[in-house]
């Protein structure tokens, strides 16, 4: 018995908490591919061909095929994941989720190449395809299920455009709208002050919009808040069609005073600074608004699950919950390419 195979008695999928207990945990692709199949049946392997039950025969020179005992027909472990038909090893994806989702603010070609000993090439295919998982859109919509006295702080702000020692305005900028759930640790007796009041983000969406007009803002909000959701924005009038679509909005008047508007809004105004730090660090600033949508899309992926990195690493590998995997046919198809990834490509 491989040393590898008691993941699968576990009662849930381990996942490491540090480099050292990923190694102990993916040591080599065996492993790994132990750690797909509990993925895919938590409680055992059961045949898709012909529904046995049971352990399949497993052959020590292709871990992730698994060949039924009663119709003899095999089943790929990464059928439906990103590492369908690849002659990688399962321990380099492995890695690659693993640095992707939890190293902030991400890897670059040169970086994953040198960390793992790859070749250039196999290095920006691995993490190109691992990408194409954080920019797909997420259309769940968000603020459907606060508790008490927790809300949806909804802004607006220009991102890029603006060449230094031009004048400043919109031009050339884009306009994106922001909608973030924003939730209230419960105080309990004896606790200091919180910081914030005890308030912190729940799940965020990030949008380019053509106008601040009432009808682009209408669609977005539409598009990413539960009705009935206390939506909370600044008195601008193109958020004054909310109610008539369903949510109960507080507009807050920030006047010539920014103090209100931090009271009021804080954490939409977080979000904006982190998300123009990120870019202007990571991207250098230079994200042209054709590509800028799918790094709106890259950061909302890390912001979501920046508690979840179970989470990120099973989405960025293409494993579904209850081994439903969504396929990633497509996505390899999509336009948007990282420039920073063709840059050290090129
Ligand atoms: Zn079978």
């Amino acid at each position: 018995m491989p040393p590898h195979a008691d993941v699968l008695q576990w009662e849930h999928l381990p996942f490491p908490k540090s480099l050292r207990d990923f190694q102990r945990l993916f040591a080599d692709d065996d492993a790994c591919a132990r750690w797909l199949e509990g993925a895919k049946w938590p409680k055992g392997f059961v045949c898709p061909h012909c529904g046995e039950k049971g352990e399949p025969f497993r052959m020590a020179t292709r871990t992730t095929v698994l060949t039924c005992r009663k119709c003899r027909k095999q089943t790929s472990l990464t059928v439906g994941t990103v590492m369908q038909r690849t002659h990688t090893p399962l321990t380099v994806w492995f890695w690659g989720a693993y640095l992707v989702s939890t190293v902030t603010p991400g890897i670059s070609t040169v970086q994953f190449e040198r960390q793992l000993g790859l070749t250039r090439e196999t290095a920006f295919q691995i993490l190109h395809k691992l990408r194409a998982g954080m920019v797909r859109q997420n259309r769940d919509r968000i603020g459907g299920n606060l508790g008490r006295g927790d809300h949806v702080e909804i802004d607006e702000t220009y991102i890029g455009g603006a060449v230094r020692g031009q004048g400043r305005g919109p031009q050339g900028q884009t306009l994106v709208m922001a909608a973030v759930e924003v939730r209230t640790r419960p105080a309990k007796k004896g606790d200091k002050p919180m910081r914030r009041g005890g308030r912190y983000a729940g799940r965020l969406r990030l949008e380019i919009v053509p106008t601040r007009g009432a009808k682009s803002i209408n669609a977005f909000v539409e598009q990413a808040v539960e009705p009935g959701a206390m939506v909370i924005t600044d008195a601008w009038g193109g958020y004054n069609g909310l109610p008539a679509l369903g949510y109960q909005h507080l507009p807050v008047v920030e006047g010539n005073d920014p103090n209100v508007a931090e009271e009021y809004l804080p954490i939409v105004h977080l979000v904006f600074s982190n998300l123009k730090a990120w870019l202007q660090g990571t991207h250098h600033g230079r994200v042209s608004p054709k590509h800028l949508q799918a790094y709106l899309n890259e950061f909302v992926f890390r912001f979501n699950r920046r508690f979840y990195p179970f989470n990120a690493f099973r989405s960025l590998l293409g494993i579904g919950a209850n081994g439903e995997a969504p396929t990633y046919d497509g996505l390899y198809s999509g336009e948007w390419k990282h420039p920073t990834m063709a840059s050290h490509h090129g």
